[in-house]
């Protein structure tokens, strides 16, 4: 994470933080996704957090030894990471030179997210409940990567901040400048683990399913990874689907966009 800035020079730009309007975090892809964003919360904020809420997580899942216990399943999450992260320059070139990283922890949990900046982690519950294939798991990761290409966690922040109450919250976190248990906490009420909006959600859909086309994993799957979500949604409700609702609206936008990504993944495969 190149960027990233102390707490204390982080705690200082709060005073700095001003209007820079809208813009587009990414390029508009095959797909097309074009859609301006307020952001008003510097990147370098919202990755400081992000790293933050990491690597606490990495450290109660070693505390608890549960990170990273099978090896073959690491390995073939960090195969399928490489080979998507191959493809992000389409939508963001700078994402190419982002430290992306993977880690599992072992856990019934159907869950899986990557934080802001790449930071990748799945639940072995996702994979093996699920039985889930290489393409499958590719639309998941796909998806979750394209959260953070588009820079959503950081869109939600800087709503907030744009918010009366929001601007309180925001000068609590970017004012904090002890304790980074405290800001990582924050930062998961905060909304890197709280859902996204619809209009995020359909734009992770989207870039997600190009990225895994051009990566040479099949479209279809991220279909029937939401079908299989939606079975698995009729007994207790998954943790992912908490903030991932897997309605048939979904998988509806997805079957439409198969003309556009049908003909990377073809032209990938040879
Ligand atoms: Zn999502």
């Amino acid at each position: 994470m190149k960027r990233l800035v102390t707490t204390t020079v982080m705690a200082a730009s709060l005073s700095a933080l001003t209007l820079t309007g809208c813009s587009s975090t990414t390029g508009t892809g095959a797909v097309g996704v074009d859609r301006q964003q307020l952001l008003l919360v510097s990147s370098e904020q919202v990755l400081q957090l992000s790293a933050q809420s990491y690597a606490k997580t990495i450290q109660e899942a070693r505390a608890k030894r549960v990170l990273d216990t099978n090896t073959a399943q690491l390995n073939r999450l960090k195969n399928i990471a490489n080979r998507l992260v191959g493809q992000v320059g389409v939508y963001r070139p700078d994402a190419a030179k982002w430290q992306w990283e993977v880690h599992t922890i072992k856990s019934n949990e159907l869950n899986a997210f990557v934080l802001p900046g790449g930071k990748i982690m799945f639940y072995s519950g996702i994979i093996d409940r699920l039985n889930l294939t290489d393409d499958e798991i590719a639309a998941i990761m796909g998806h979750e990567m394209s959260h953070a290409l588009r820079e959503h966690s950081r869109e939600r922040l800087s709503r907030q901040y744009a918010t009366q109450t929001g601007i309180g919250v925001a000068a609590s976190i970017f004012g904090l400048s002890q304790g980074q248990a405290d800001l990582a906490n924050v930062a998961g009420d905060l909304g890197l683990s709280r859902p996204h909006s619809r209009t995020q959600e359909a734009e992770a859909d989207q870039i997600g399913l190009e990225l895994m086309a051009r990566a040479g994993y099949n479209p279809q799957a991220a279909v029937t990874l939401w079908q299989k979500m939606q079975r698995a949604s009729q007994g207790e409700p998954p943790e992912f689907l908490s903030t991932h609702p897997a309605s048939s609206n979904r998988i509806a936008n997805l079957q439409s966009l198969m003309p556009k990504v049908m003909p990377l993944y073809q032209k990938a495969r040879r």
